[in-house]
């Protein structure tokens, strides 16, 4: 692949992280000039450029070179890292950057009495995210049916194609408007900061290096 002399950052085109995202960079003092298809914003002063994109693309652009870094929930990292980038090299989390907090979660019919997770045994569970579902589920040894479905987890059970769900939860006003209750946290997400293992060693690596120090120095004042 053409090496680039300039640093790429892929982030959330429009969604939950896009603000928050824009406006970490920019307290670390990146400016930028969006293209006029508002795929890409140049770097006006720094020699660091953004690419907009859908979130879940984020990983993979990374894995395969096109951009550098990434701002990314920790729950499309990790679920990247369990399923289609399996085999690739693994990409780290360089940083957590402290906004678009959640957890990925199983929650259950209201009217189930749910005790302890065995009761999952044989069940269906409905999720975006079957990495990290068959992942807890094989440390909990519990044998269950996971339906991947790409959106609208939470109706699932209403809809009668699963009997519980794993999917993101925030407040859990999304839970109660569908008579769910949330019984087990998998995992903790927000974004980060994410980038391969291994860092570049020419300008990419040393503008990377300033970034990393620019950023520590915002989240530590936000702390
Ligand atoms: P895209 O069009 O980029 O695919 P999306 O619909 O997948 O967008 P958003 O809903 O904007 O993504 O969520 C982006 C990220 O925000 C999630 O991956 C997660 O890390 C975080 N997040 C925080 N709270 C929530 C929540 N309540 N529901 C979903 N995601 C949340
Ligand atoms: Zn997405």
């Amino acid at each position: 692949m053409k090496t680039r002399d300039r640093l790429r950052i892929a982030m959330q085109k429009s969604g939950r992280l896009t603000e928050p995202a824009l406006e970490l960079l920019t307290r670390c003092g990146l400016t930028f000039r969006q293209s006029r298809d508002k795929l890409f914003c140049f770097g006006e002063g720094e020699p660091v450029d953004l690419l907009l994109v859908r979130d879940d693309d984020i990983p993979g652009l990374i894995a395969q070179g096109v951009c550098d870094l990434g701002i990314v929930g920790r729950n499309v990292l990790s679920e990247f890292q369990l399923t289609t980038g399996r085999d690739a090299e693994p990409l780290s989390e360089l940083r957590p950057l402290g906004f678009g907090r959640c957890r990925l979660s199983i929650a259950v019919p209201q009217e189930l009495d749910y005790r302890e997770p065995a009761q999952l045994e044989g069940r269906r569970i409905a999720t975006s995210y079957p990495g990290l579902l068959g992942e807890w589920l094989r440390t909990q040894g519990i044998a269950a049916g996971v339906v991947t479905l790409a959106g609208s987890v939470e109706i699932a059970p209403k809809l009668g194609t699963a009997d519980a769900i794993c999917d993101l939860v925030q407040s859990g006003g999304t839970l109660v408007a569908n008579q769910l209750r949330e019984t087990e946290v998998l995992l903790q997400s927000e974004a980060v900061l994410a980038g391969p293992l291994t860092l570049p060693v020419d300008e990419r690596g040393d503008m990377l290096e300033l970034l990393l120090k620019r950023l520590d120095g915002v989240i530590q004042v936000r702390e």
